[in-house]
């Protein structure tokens, strides 16, 4: 039976282009792949992109809401390999099914995504990858610090945060930016960042008790 892959690392290690390539690879001997990204992502659309140039139409962009089952019969016919992008944004209901195609339909499934949000919490995609994978693999990037980096710091004018919404997509506000980071670098932010909102917490009390 063929193996259902979670490939996962931080922000900027590479993952599209990683994808592209194993697409490249199959094409060349004339096999066909099928290349699936959420809709969630909405950077560049219908295309993969990647920060080394290359670009990639997307074969199926996937809604939330939306199941795989409908793909099942035309995979099974001529598909020799699944791929996913930005596969964090999964639902687990859509893992499932990706399971369900490597397991019974007998395609193999390579996920790529990210394991963890800005506040260090598993995707709901990861969470059901890292419990149904055959096979999981960490992809290495590098912290500025030169150390390996495993988190994903969000930057909100220039300025790191842990507040808003779990998704908010690179360069989708202009202000809001990622950084991959290590555990030191990623723990020394933070508490920094925490020490800001209660010294802002407590001026604003004494300002209160005036
Ligand atoms: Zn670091």
């Amino acid at each position: 039976m063929s193996k259902l892959y979670f490939r996962y690392g931080a922000m900027n290690c590479g993952k599209s282009s990683m994808l592209m390539q194993v697409a490249f690879n199959y094409n060349e001997k004339g096999r066909r792949v099928v290349v699936i990204k959420s809709s969630i992502d909405t950077k560049a659309e219908e295309y993969l992109s990647s920060r080394i140039g290359l670009k990639r139409k997307v074969d199926i962009l996937l809604n939330p809401k939306d199941s795989l089952k409908p793909y099942y019969f035309d995979w099974k016919v001529d598909a020799s390999c699944i791929l996913v992008d930005e596969a964090q944004f999964l639902t687990k209901e859509q893992v499932e099914e990706l399971w369900y195609v490597a397991k019974i339909l007998d395609i193999p499934v390579i996920c790529y995504g990210l394991r963890t949000d800005f506040q260090s919490k598993l995707f709901e995609g990861s969470s059901r990858l890292f419990e149904l994978a055959d096979e999981i693999e960490e992809l290495v990037t590098i912290c500025k610090c030169g150390k390996r980096a495993k988190f994903n710091a969000r930057f909100v004018d220039g300025e790191f945060t842990l507040d808003g919404k779990s998704i908010v997509i690179d360069g989708s506000k202009a202000n809001t930016t990622y950084e991959p980071m290590c555990g030191t670098c990623y723990l020394k932010a933070r508490e920094a960042f925490l020490k800001k909102e209660e010294d802002w917490e407590d001026t604003r009390q004494v300002k209160l008790n005036l």
